[in-house]
C-alpha cells in the first residue's frame, strides 16, 4: 500500500512546482470521495486516501478544465486513469498540457482483479509495480459457448437491469451532454428491464474504440452483470481490425475518428495493423 505521507509529500511538491489544485481522492465517513487541494496546508491532506478505492477522476477534469480556463491540475492517476485521459485528450474533452498526471501503481491484488496487461501509468511515482494477471479468462469462457448460449448467458443477466445508468454515469469515457440511452426514440421511458438487446448494444457500440477497460461499470452495476466481458470483447474486435488499444498510445490517432472504408483508414493510420 502507498504510505500517505509519501502521497502528502507528493501533492505539496507539486502544488509548490506550479499546480494550481492536486485532484485526488479522500477520506469521509468511511469511504473514498473526489477532493481538490488548493493549498500545501490543506486540512484535506490529513485524510488522504491511499486505500484501493478508484473514482473516475478524468471525467471531473473534464469539468474542471471547462470550469477553470488557464488553471492547471495534478492528478492521481493509475494506469486505468492515465488511459482514459489518453483517450479523452483524442476525442477532444480533456487538455493534457495542463494536466500532470502522478502515477499510481495498482497493488498486486488490484492488479490480480484487474487483470490488464500493465497495471500502472507509464511513469510510476507512487507504490510497486505488480505483475499483470491473464487478461482473457472471462472471454475465452464466454466465447467457448455456443452462439446461442451465449445469447442467453447475456439475456440471462440483462433480465436483471434496473435501468439505473450506474454503468453508463461511472463511466469515464461517457461523458456526452444529450445520451442515447435517454432518448425516448432509441430507448422507452419507464420500461424495466430495458428492452433487450436494444439497451445494452447502445452503449457497448458508443464504447467499441473508446472504452479503456477500466471495469468500473462492473464495479457500480448493482446487478453483478458482468459488463467488462462485453466491452472487453468489443475493444478486441478493435484491435484485431486496427491494431488499436483506446488509451494505449498517446500518439496515435483512433481509427473511429476517421472517415472512410476500412482499407482507406488502415492507409491513414499507417503501418503496423493488420492486413
Ligand atoms: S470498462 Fe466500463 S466504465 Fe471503464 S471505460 Fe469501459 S465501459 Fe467505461
Ligand atoms: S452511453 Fe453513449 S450516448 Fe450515453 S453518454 Fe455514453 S457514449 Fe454518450
Ligand atoms: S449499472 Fe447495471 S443495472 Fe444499472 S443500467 Fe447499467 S447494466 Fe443496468
Amino acid at each position: 500500500m502507498v504510505d500517505a505521507n509519501e502521497l502528502k509529500a507528493v501533492i505539496r511538491k507539486k502544488l509548490e512546482e506550479g499546480a494550481d489544485a492536486f485532484l485526488c481522492l479522500v477520506d469521509e465517513e468511511g469511504s473514498a470521495v473526489p477532493a481538490l487541494v488548493t493549498v500545501a496546508d490543506s486540512p484535506d491532506l490529513e485524510r488522504v486516501s491511499v486505500s484501493g478505492a478508484r473514482y473516475p477522476l478524468g471525467k471531473l477534469l473534464i469539468e474542471l478544465l471547462r470550469e477553470y480556463p488557464g488553471r492547471r491540475f495534478a492528478v492521481l492517476a493509475r494506469g486505468c486513469d492515465e488511459r482514459a485521459l489518453v483517450e479523452l485528450a483524442k476525442l477532444e474533452q480533456v487538455d493534457l498540457d495542463r494536466v500532470e498526471l502522478v502515477g499510481l501503481a495498482c497493488s498486486a491484488e488490484a492488479a490480480k482483479a484487474c487483470g490488464w496487461r500493465k497495471p500502472y501509468a507509464r511513469r510510476v511515482h507512487l507504490g510497486e509495480t505488480a505483475e499483470p494477471a491473464p487478461e482473457r479468462e472471462a472471454i475465452e469462457e464466454l466465447e467457448s459457448l455456443s452462439d446461442r448460449e451465449r445469447l442467453r448467458f447475456w439475456e440471462e443477466h440483462f433480465s436483471r437491469c434496473i435501468k439505473c445508468y450506474g454503468c453508463r454515469n461511472v463511466c469515464p469515457m461517457c461523458f456526452c451532454e444529450d445520451c442515447a440511452l435517454e432518448n425516448p426514440q432509441l430507448v422507452e421511458p419507464g420500461v424495466v428491464p430495458p428492452e433487450f438487446p436494444s439497451f445494452h448494444l447502445i452503449r457497448a457500440l458508443d464504447m467499441a474504440g473508446r472504452c479503456v477497460d477500466c471495469g468500473l461499470c462492473e464495479e457500480a452495476c448493482p446487478a453483478g452483470i458482468p459488463l467488462r466481458s462485453l466491452y472487453r470483447r468489443m475493444q478486441e474486435v478493435m484491435e484485431e481490425r486496427f491494431g488499436y488499444r483506446p488509451g494505449e498510445d498517446p500518439g496515435r490517432r483512433n481509427p473511429l475518428s476517421e472517415l472512410g472504408t476500412e482499407e482507406e483508414i488502415k492507409k491513414i493510420l499507417g503501418s503496423g495493423l493488420e492486413s
